[in-house]
């Protein structure tokens, strides 16, 4: 039944993926290109032909737009007022925030809750809500781990809509006091969705949108050659697993090397099992390709939470997604479909 609901989900997501093509390119080949700082990381965008730059700082004004309603670490976003009602009144929020967190709200029911965006009491406690990682005094105990996962379960985030003087409201409420919602897990991933679209709807059929560990690709450049992707190395920088033509796609990883801090021996990383209340210790590295941004990025945390066999077991059951494990042990598990098989450790 599950396996029904995943596969239905996807096909849906692969659908609405088909059904915003974009404009047909424009004869121009000249290459824009633009990196910023955005999203708590650096943000790229290719893309070619005539009128690419306007697309190119209207996609960067679309991503800021977003990540200005779902940026938890924003007071004034969205999320935040969500946050801070948490246990209170429902807020009332965009569509594009509803948008955002219904799909969240999937990938936690596809998951098994392995993805859990009310994550956010867990990520406070193990020292990974500021800007450089740690903990300055000793582990939390067992009581404290109980205390913050007692306020994480993404079932508990309500949404809703309703009629106002004649206008749909779009809002949402957290059922209890000290929740706190973390969009960490998937936003880079529709933010840089949100940027495709407005390249497709600006013309530009060939285009690249990479934001932090999310890569999205449409149609290939001009001269007919395809957007090369790669799959960093999580042990040495500058080195890649793997690289290979993607198009009209996405790719993301979750790497324990991304954000961590060492304690006690152990590396610990930022992605927590909301089931045991522990950062995860036994992953290197999650790469999924989907069809979407927010689905591979979405993805790859849960992955990265779930272990290789669940969650190469999920990946096979679902249409249109593929994935690549690198185990703490440095094993190199690929789901069948997975487009490259030469990968070197
Ligand atoms: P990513 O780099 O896309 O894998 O996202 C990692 C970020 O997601 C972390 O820095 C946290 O902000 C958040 N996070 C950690 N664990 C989880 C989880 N189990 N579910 C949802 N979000 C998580
Ligand atoms: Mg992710």
């Amino acid at each position: 039944m599950q396996a029904r609901l995943l596969s239905i989900f996807l096909t849906v997501a692969c659908c609405v993926a088909a059904a915003f093509p974009c404009r047909a390119a424009d004869n121009a080949t000249a290459l824009v290109s633009e990196t910023r700082p955005l999203l708590h990381t650096f943000v790229q965008i290719k893309t070619y032909g005539r009128g690419a730059a306007e697309a190119v700082e209207a996609a960067f004004a679309e991503m800021e737009r977003i990540n200005d309603l779902l940026n938890n670490y924003d007071p004034r976003s969205e999320v935040s007022r969500i946050n801070q009602n948490a246990g209170g009144k429902p807020v009332a929020i965009s569509r594009e925030t509803m948008d955002a967190l219904r799909t969240a709200l999937r990938f936690g029911d596809l998951t098994g809750g392995a993805l859990d965006i009310t994550i956010g009491p867990l990520v406070k406690l193990w020292g990974f809500a500021k800007d450089e990682p740690g903990l300055a005094g000793s582990d939390p105990d067992a009581a404290a781990i109980g205390r913050a996962k007692s306020l994480v379960n993404y079932r508990a985030l309500e949404l809703d809509e309703v009629q106002d003087r004649g206008n749909i409201v779009c809002r949402a409420r957290l059922k209890k006091r000290g929740m706190w919602i973390d969009v960490g897990a998937f936003s880079k991933g529709y933010v840089a969705d949100m940027a495709m679209a407005m390249l497709c709807a600006r013309g530009c059929a060939s285009a690249l949108v990479s934001a932090g560990g999310t890569v999205c690709v449409r149609g290939v450049k001009p001269d007919g050659s395809p957007w090369t992707v790669a799959v960093r190395h999580p042990r040495k920088d500058d080195a890649y697993l793997t690289f290979f033509p993607l198009r009209d796609a996405a790719i993301s990883t979750s790497g324990d090397y991304e954000r961590f801090y060492e304690k006690s021996g152990a590396r610990r990383s930022h992605i927590i099992d909301p089931r045991s209340g522990m950062p995860v210790e036994r992953m290197q590295s999650v790469s999924v390709i989907a069809p979407r941004g927010v689905d591979s990025d979405a993805l790859s945390t849960a992955i990265f939470v779930l272990g290789e066999d669940r969650g190469i077991a999920l990946v096979e059951s679902l249409p249109g997604i593929e994935a690549l494990v690198v185990t703490g042990d440095g094993r190199i598990v690929m789901s069948q479909g997975w487009p490259e098989k030469t990968v070197v450790y």
